[in-house]
């Protein structure tokens, strides 16, 4: 073992068989690392060994494989193995967990060795390594001209979804998805991939295979109950490749898959990546911030389905004014009835996931205790329908009617789980006695035969006792000797002829007799066929639920409505939301708007609620204002209120008319993103003329400080041009903040451009921010006040109006003398006869047209530091 690990040419190539083995198997899981049994140990060979060691930290070593060649090897041990399996899919990889099949003691030669199941990101069972609140989708995508077929598959609840996207649209709809991992035709590539893909051959999506297999695996006569039409071929041919990796992967078989569900376009508003980073609808723009997304603010679901769905829904809001307005009035009635709505929640509380643990059941890997938790979570079915019956006015929400049909109480698969299961299951099956007295007759034999041998047993020691004369004579059990009688070492002249020695320890010495062997026999063999008959009955349980499995994510299905529902008509109530009306027309009308999120950061009273229309005749409005007034805040409620809308919950407002739009888009100018780390002029120029590509009369732009990724000027001039081309060709509603005051002589010549700006009131060289937003430009950038504000040394703020002077008289300021500030020697900012501060000098000498206002303040960040240092 200690020599050098072999460099793979070298390698002879004749291998062990062990090595062939090894090969033969590995051959079959391309781009997978494998898991390789061998005794206490899972090992991988050579490229996987290196990978291993280096992602888990894993000491390389090496084997002998015949002859003098070395295999390189690292291993972890099999108990471990969960926590090293967990940081591999963590990083993206995918590992096949190769066991050994046979009893290596039965084994003729060499143990038989298969893959039995395959993990990766988009294919975790185990329920710890899961969000419970977010789905976990396995995506694969079939590009076809230009459209890409998309399939989706949870394999955690069994929710499977088809659809075509326009390829432009793909990036949007993978995130809509939030796809933990994608499959896709070799040779192909997507922008914005996840960090795992698999790649497979190009027949593997072929519509026509799909279409067979489709119709196999759902027992279906042909596809037109799941209303597949022919423009859906790449959506199928995307499901086919699917369906095939999943089975890979999962070799034991998907008895829960539901039936695929199509969504077509014009069911949802697509939302693209930049839209959906800048509303902060689901993630922070900041990792790890708490408490700053809309889903965040929103979310009072009671159960993991519900929550799950409701990120859905934030992700996928709809744009059917009916659709959205059904939904509406399922939170309108239970907002209506606060104590119902609490009923109901109260039963919503105590359901578990219904959803996983059914297809954890279903797949034969539930344990016990999630047997148990899945029987407790049906046993509230019964008081969830009643409570929803309860509910006043209910029949005026035909959502909630249907939910309440959908609601299967599953009260025979309770029952049954009641009079198997004990009140509380070990969490394990081998810990025994999971199955309740009575339930089953074979078992309960069993039982009585195990403790009726312990029982005799024990009741051995006493007769022995008496027959020996050995008042400390003692029964007992170890795993390696069975049952024993233990006699000490000055008792040892008493023992009986029919005492056959086992052990000998040094006090004592333990013996048998035929009959304790006769009797531990029949416990032994009473606990080993308990064991078994418990598995065939836990087994029997799982397939039960297995074969309910529809009925069970039907009614989960039923509960996430409901508890989204109630969860919104929640926030609605206490948040003061009003129902939005919500048309096809185009005027967009909040009164007394807030912003979700940021109103929930600061005590009510603060926050300013603002008044925004957008009609015909006012389509884009310019929205200026100086540096935290609260411009980007009003533009991203004015898109928060709309996606609320859409998704069909109530709006923080006193009122609001919402026409749908049928794209929302946001963008940030680069330097307001440097979060993203990428705050490249180039990215939001294109992700600006996405919009001007993707855009039409119906969608909701806000701009947010675009072109401030360069000078003023070139600023300017773009974000002129780009507003434009909104209002002239595409004349969809738009907002654009921007502190340029000079976007405000747009309205001289566009008709349908409005000026408004977000107040702040003078006082001196005091600025107070009103966050009022009222009709009008905004006359001056008061950037030399925010800069006083932010502390800037009393100097250079004096030097900064003195500069904005001579900038303003259309004077050159750069060659001009500084005049001497009279307190600046007594803060240190000349030094003495050394002349001007060189800080002075570059400040004199900065080319302020050349500079944006952010690097403007970084740059007067940068001095400040300096002169602190200075001091
Ligand atoms: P701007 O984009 O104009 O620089 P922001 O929208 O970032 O300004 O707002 C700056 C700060 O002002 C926010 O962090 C928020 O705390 C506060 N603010 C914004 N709008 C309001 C409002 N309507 N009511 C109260 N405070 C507000
Ligand atoms: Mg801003």
């Amino acid at each position: 073992m200690s020599q050098p690990a072999a460099p793979l040419s070298a390698l002879p190539s004749v291998d062990t068989p062990l090595m062939q083995q090894y090969r033969e198997i590995k051959s079959r899981h391309p781009q997978t690392i494998l898991f390789f049994r061998m005794g206490d140990f899972y090992e991988m060979f050579e490229d996987d060994a290196k990978l291993a060691a280096r992602e888990l930290g894993l000491t390389l070593t090496s084997r002998n494989n015949g002859g003098a060649a070395e295999v390189p090897l690292a291993g972890v041990p099999v108990k471990a193995a969960a926590e090293y399996l967990r940081r591999l899919i963590a990083k993206g990889h995918r590992v096949a967990i190769c066991e050994q099949v046979e009893d290596p003691r039965l084994a003729k030669g060499l143990v038989r060795r298969e893959v039995v199941e395959t993990l990766s990101p988009g294919a975790i069972l185990a329920d710890d390594w899961l969000e419970r609140n977010r789905n976990n989708f396995l995506v694969a995508i079939a590009p076809n001209g230009d459209s890409v077929g998309l399939a989706a598959l949870d394999l955690t609840t069994g929710e499977f979804a088809l659809e075509v996207v326009p390829a432009a649209d793909l990036p949007g709809a993978l995130a809509r998805y939030e796809a933990a991992e994608l499959v896709l035709p070799a040779g192909t590539t997507v922008p914005t991939a996840p960090a795992s893909t698999a790649t497979r051959e190009a027949w593997e999506f072929d519509p026509a295979l799909a279409r067979e297999d489709l119709v196999r695996t759902f027992g279906l006569a042909s596809l037109d109950g799941l209303g597949v039409e022919p423009a859906d071929a790449p959506a199928l041919g995307a499901a086919g490749a699917l369906l095939r990796y999943a089975r890979e992967l999962k070799p034991g078989g998907l008895p829960h898959l539901a039936r695929p569900h199509l969504v077509r376009r014009g069911d949802v508003l697509p939302l693209d990546e930049m839209t959906r980073r800048n509303l902060e609808l689901v993630e922070p723009l900041r990792p790890g911030a708490s408490g700053v997304t809309l889903l965040e603010s929103i979310d009072r679901t009671l159960t993991p389905m519900g929550a799950r769905l409701l990120r859905r829904w934030i992700l996928a809001p709809l744009v059917d004014p009916a659709a959205i307005s059904e939904r509406l009035n399922a939170v309108e009635v239970l907002t209506g009835d606060a104590r119902g709505r609490d009923r109901l929640r109260e039963q919503l509380d105590g359901v578990r996931d219904l959803e996983r643990l059914a297809s954890r059941a279903a797949m034969g890997r539930a344990t016990p205790r999630e047997l148990g938790s899945l029987r407790d979570s049906m046993r509230r079915l019964p008081d969830v329908l009643a409570a929803l019956d309860a509910v006043t006015g209910r029949d005026r929400a035909g959502l909630l009617e249907h939910a309440a049909d959908e609601l299967d109480p599953l009260t025979d698969l309770a029952d049954e789980l009641e009079r198997a299961l004990i009140e509380r299951p070990p969490a394990q099956a081998s810990e025994g006695d999971s199955i309740r007295p009575g339930f089953d007759p074979e078992l309960d034999e069993l039982r009585d035969a195990r403790d009726g041998g312990k029982q005799y047993i024990a009741s051995l020691q006493t007769r022995e006792r008496e027959r020996t004369g050995i008042a400390s004579l003692k029964v007992g059990y170890n795993r390696v000797f069975g049952y024993y009688l233990e006699v000490t070492r000055s008792n040892l002249a008493q023992v009986p002829g029919d005492y056959e020695r086992r052990q000998t320890l040094t006090g004592a010495e333990r013996f048998v007799t035929p009959e304790l062997k006769q009797y531990e026999a029949k416990v032994l063999g009473a606990e080993d066929r308990i064991a078994v008959r418990e598995a065939e009955l836990l087994d029997g349980l799982r397939r039960r639920i297995g074969e309910a499995v529809a009925r069970v994510q039907r009614t989960a299905a039923a509960l996430a409505r409901l508890d989204v529902w109630a969860g919104l008509a929640d926030v609605a109530q206490r948040e003061r939301y009003v129902r939005p009306e919500v048309n096809d027309g185009y005027l967009l009308l909040l009164e007394g708007s807030r912003h979700p999120v940021v109103e929930r950061m600061m005590p009510r009273e603060v926050f300013i609620p603002n008044d925004v229309r957008l009609d015909d005749a006012g389509r884009v409005i310019v929205l200026t204002g100086p540096n935290m007034a609260g411009k980007s805040t009003l533009l991203r409620q004015v898109g928060l209120c709309v996606l609320l809308a859409q998704i069909g919950s109530f709006v923080p407002a006193r009122r609001a008319v919402i026409g749908v739009v049928d794209r929302l888009f946001t963008r940030v100018g680069a330097s307001d993103n440097l979060v993203r780390g990428q705050s490249t002029f180039m990215v939001e120029m294109s992700e600006t003329s996405a919009i001007l590509h993707g855009a039409t009369a119906r969608s909701l732009v806000l701009l947010d400080e675009i072109g401030r990724g360069t000078s003023t000027y070139d600023g300017v001039a773009i974000a002129w041009a780009v507003t434009e081309c909104l209002h002239n060709q595409l004349g969809c509603k738009t907002i654009f903040a921007t502190h340029y005051h000079e976007l405000t002589q747009l309205t001289e010549s566009l008709a349908n451009v409005r000026n408004w700006n977000v107040a702040v009131r003078e006082a001196g060289e005091e600025i107070v921010f009103l966050h009022r937003v009222e009709p009008g430009g905004a006359d001056r950038s008061y950037g030399i006040h925010v800069g006083r504000l932010a502390g800037l040394p009393a100097p250079v703020v004096a030097r900064a109006w003195q500069v904005l002077a001579l900038l303003e008289a259309g004077h050159h300021v750069a060659g001009r003398p500084v005049p001497p500030l009279p307190d600046a020697s007594q803060l240190g900012l000349f030094g003495g006869e050394a002349g001007p501060h060189p800080l002075l000098a570059e400040l004199a000498q900065l080319d302020l047209n050349a500079v944006t206002p952010m690097e403007a303040l970084t740059r007067l960040a940068a001095w400040q530091q300096q002169l602190k240092e200075d001091e």
